[in-house]
């Protein structure tokens, strides 16, 4: 637009006859796509001032680059919000969630199963399925040991735990009912669920390499008061490669981070997007 209003005064200079008059020159000025200086980022009505006030828990990585992490966010919104939802001990899911779409991994004949029984939402498993095949490239064998888990399932586990090691210590390692990552379908456990994955050459290749097919890892180690558990390096959730990023660049790598973040400000950033 800019362009064209550049191009008319030039040709005036021309002194060219097929000039839009002075009025109509002055008209567009006044009209012209000003809506658009101040917003952040094309896809947004956000101006930086909107956006300072009205996010919620701005980290000093987002608040320095906003337009890029806009870049990311812009295509976030497009996934369907459960693959980003946010669940800890503070943001149960309903007993009846459920993922929409499940499928049973044994459908995969990629994937190295465990056990039978094992179900993941239909984008979660095929994204096992790369990471699988990605792995098996490099030598390495992801055995899946758990993945889509009912309220009624972890309601058991949980109890059991609870059992064996008394609530307040099985709470540091086990989600009680509803507060699982498990009950999403889109979280894995690998290998024997326990740390000495970290050292194995699936352990290592993982956190290598889990971030290019959308994995993260969902308790990393020394951040339980953050995340609510102890370190479980067998425990990943898929995000999305875009979430990934998102976590990687703008909130230190921190899955919980990111995912508390985004929570508190998605209806927001959905509510400015321009369609
Ligand atoms: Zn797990």
């Amino acid at each position: 637009m800019k362009y064209c209003f550049i191009f008319f005064l030039t040709l005036s200079f021309l002194g060219s006859g097929c000039l839009p008059d002075a009025a109509k020159v002055n008209e567009y000025e006044e009209t012209a796509p000003e809506v658009n200086r101040d917003f952040i980022h094309e896809k947004f009505i956000l101006t930086r001032e909107d956006f300072a006030e009205h996010l919620t828990g701005l980290s000093m990585a987002v608040a320095e680059d906003p337009a890029g992490f806009l870049d990311i966010a812009v295509r976030m919104l497009e996934m369907q919000p459960e693959y980003l939802l946010l669940v800890d001990k503070n943001h149960a899911l309903d007993p009846k969630f459920q993922p929409e779409d499940s499928v049973d991994l044994a459908f995969y004949p990629e994937l190295t199963r465990g056990r039978d029984g094992l179900f993941l939402s239909r984008k979660a498993a095929e994204a096992l399925v790369k990471l699988s095949k990605a792995a098996a490239a490099d030598e390495v064998i992801l055995v899946i040991s758990s993945a889509y888990r009912s309220y009624e399932y972890q309601q058991g586990l949980f109890s059991m735990f609870a059992d064996r090691d008394g609530e307040e210590a099985a709470s540091r390692y086990s989600a009680r009912a509803g507060m699982s990552q498990h009950q999403l379908g889109t979280t894995v456990d690998f290998g024997d669920i326990t740390n000495a994955f970290s050292e194995s050459s699936a352990g290592i290749w993982m956190a290598e390499n889990a971030g290019d097919f959308g994995w993260s890892l969902s308790y990393p180690q020394n951040l339980e008061a953050e995340t609510g558990y102890t370190w479980e390096s067998w425990h990943w959730r898929w995000i999305g490669t875009d979430a990934v990023k998102m976590q990687d660049e703008y909130f230190d790598g921190i899955q919980s981070r990111m995912l508390v973040f985004w929570n508190g400000n998605a209806p927001l950033l959905r509510e400015a997007l321009i369609p």
